[in-house]
């Protein structure tokens, strides 16, 4: 993927794995009866486009995550009236209600069928699937077509009976695409659609790309003068003073918590020797994802995890059971090589800081320790009106350690997720190769899914590998369990999230500049900047717009802004030190002596309120 096919995804409000194999292109993604629908409008799609724009080649076009697409070689770039005349044309298929037929034909009839008709994309893939069964000693499959009207294609299946099921579609754009998705093949225009059941869905499926564009991060990053990124430092943000206020908004309320829960705030290294991944393991596995630099002739890498490093801080001297739980936190900056093409604003990066903890703890100890993280969880997703949603991951066929070790394990993370009350999903086998694990998702204001952080309970990686151990109460070495933990996950790409979901109007507790105090004349200027003593004297962020601009412009600017609040000072409000705020949503609110005022918004933003 490129950064442009990224951009893309955002303005199509539709995403396209790229597809190369044999078996690939001929899945018609369609794995329920909307997909099939959805697959079927491709269908139709290619059928208006061939009688159209007669001689066209025909590539795939499968059913996709919200919608369908169809790539085609064509003589000429198609525009947005191509577009409409398209929908047009597709629209008579619909209202002719053909049936959709399966037919088989000898793989020689059928290669010599699309063949025959100008097909060479079609021939390739036959070709292709004959090499196969060949290789395999297997006799090649008949070729399977589906008919409906006069249009035949290459396809497997599954669709709808006829193409009057076809619901109310809407063809979304045209972007560029290559043959098996390499650059050194053919290029061909691919058109994106969508189809629903109804055009209630249709309408809301349309209002919530329209929603995704306008609150895209990257966008909002640039509005808000939050932060940018610089082609030196690819996948990296560079924060500007509203957005690292933001940052540290963010993290300071973790730390919080963190400090009323007993964690320790540890810092090690970000440049290692690659003798610690040997060790652990990532040098075998994860060495492609890392930064590496010679010095002196060693080797050392950015660390992409803070995991094994915490172990030496553990190590640092003799545990005694009496210590444990030991909950070590870390804010450490971390690097992972990602290629450049998949990286995208704050949720790909290459550079990125979590609100990571290891805990280690006795055996017995991992039931409450759960607990007291699921209260984790509860209490900061609060701060953001947010209802996170949990999984948990068991062990999969490839693990590491004694599978009944693993069984008592899951038996006490099950327990302890019954109990919390919040939302969960077993997925069987998703666990990580060293420790069953609970991921956390939340759904952001448009619908949309985003995994943010994971617990995982390891008692082989960090505890075998490293060697860990503590003194019990009669003097004997044992090992202490790991729980590796991260609420957040990523700051970078959870502030991305929150950009989208709040669409930059963040709750007041988090929002980079609070309140915005606006004289009327140059003769309230000394009283605005008293009143923004006042308010910041309370720990809050204020700004006094000291501009020549006109109210009304330094309220709509403030309001683009998105802060909280703004208060307009004049004559009556200097005389009478009162404050009338007024919301970025446009409230006018009561008149209120400015100490009263003062305290009214301290106490909103300490309670971490959402409006
Ligand atoms: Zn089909
Ligand atoms: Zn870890």
């Amino acid at each position: 993927m490129t950064d442009e096919r990224n951009d893309d995804a955002v303005e199509i409000g539709l995403e396209a794995p790229e597809r190369s194999s044999a078996d690939e292109l001929l899945d018609a993604g369609a794995h329920s009866d909307l997909d099939a629908m959805r697959h079927s409008t491709a269908h139709v799609m290619a059928e208006a486009v061939l009688e159209l724009f007669p001689g066209t080649k025909l590539g795939i076009g499968p059913a996709i995550a919200d919608g369908f697409y169809y790539d085609f070689a064509l003589a000429r770039p198609l525009t947005p009236d191509d577009l409409a005349a398209i929908e047009a044309r597709m629209a008579i298929s619909v209202a002719a209600d053909h049936p959709f037929v399966r037919r088989e034909l000898p793989p020689a009839e059928g290669r010599a069928f699309f063949a025959e008709r100008g097909q060479p994309f079609k021939v390739e893939i036959l070709d292709d699937l004959a090499a196969k069964s060949e290789r395999d000693g297997t006799p090649m499959p008949p070729t399977s077509v589906y008919e409906h009207g006069d249009f035949v294609d290459l396809c497997k299946g599954p669709h709808v009976a006829s193409t009057g099921r076809i619901g109310p579609v809407k063809l979304l754009a045209v972007s560029g695409a290559y043959w098996r998705g390499d650059q050194t093949r053919p290029a061909l225009q691919r058109i994106y659609g969508t189809v629903w059941e109804t055009q209630e869905e249709l309408d809301r499926f349309l209002w919530r790309r329209e929603e995704a564009k306008k609150r895209d991060h990257r966008k909002l990053g640039v509005q808000l003068d939050l932060f940018s990124f610089h082609e030196i430092s690819p996948g990296a943000a560079f924060w500007h003073p509203k957005g690292w206020t933001l940052y540290q908004t963010l993290r300071g309320a973790m730390r919080d918590l963190q400090a009323r829960r007993g964690y320790q705030e540890i810092y090690t290294p970000p440049l290692v020797s690659q003798a610690l991944w040997e060790r652990s393991g990532h040098w075998e596995h994860y060495r492609e994802n890392m930064f590496l630099f010679e010095a002196e002739g060693q080797t050392f890498s950015l660390k992409p995890m803070n995991c094994p490093e915490s172990t030496f801080v553990y190590r640092s001297r003799v545990r005694s059971y009496r210590e444990l739980p030991l909950r070590l936190a870390e804010y450490g900056v971390l690097h992972r090589n990602e290629l450049s093409g998949v990286l995208s604003g704050l949720t790909r990066v290459r550079h990125f800081v979590t609100d990571d903890a290891h805990i280690f703890v006795r055996p017995e100890q991992i039931a409450a320790e759960i607990e007291g993280l699921m209260g984790e969880i509860r209490e900061s997703y609060s701060w953001f009106g947010l209802e996170p949603k949990l999984t948990f991951g068991t062990r999969p066929d490839k693990a590491l350690g004694d599978p009944a070790v693993w069984e008592e394990t899951e038996a006490l993370m099950r327990a302890e997720l019954e109990r919390s009350g919040l939302q969960y999903r077993e997925k069987p086998k998703d666990g990580a190769f060293y420790a069953p694990k609970i991921d956390i998702q939340i759904e952001d204001a448009l619908g949309r899914e985003w995994q943010t952080a994971t617990i995982q309970v390891d008692r082989v990686m960090l505890p075998e590998r490293f060697d860990l151990w503590y003194v019990d109460e009669e003097g004997r070495q044992q090992r202490p369990v790991a729980i590796h933990r991260a609420i957040y996950g990523s700051l970078e790409r959870f502030i991305g999230v929150l950009t989208e979901h709040f669409a930059g109007a963040f709750p007041l507790w988090v929002a980079p500049v609070q309140a915005v105090v606006i004289p009327i004349a140059d003769r309230h200027i000394e009283a605005a900047d008293e009143l923004a003593g006042l308010l910041r004297a309370r720990g809050l962020r204020i700004e006094v717009d000291e501009s020549s601009n006109r109210m009304q412009n330094k309220i709509r600017l403030a309001q683009g802004q998105k802060v909280p609040y703004m208060v307009v000072l004049g004559d009556r409000e200097v005389e009478a030190r009162t404050a009338s705020p007024r919301t970025r949503a446009g409230e006018q609110q009561p008149a209120e002596p400015w100490d009263a005022f003062a305290d009214r918004l301290a106490a909103e933003s300490r309670e971490r309120r959402v409006e």
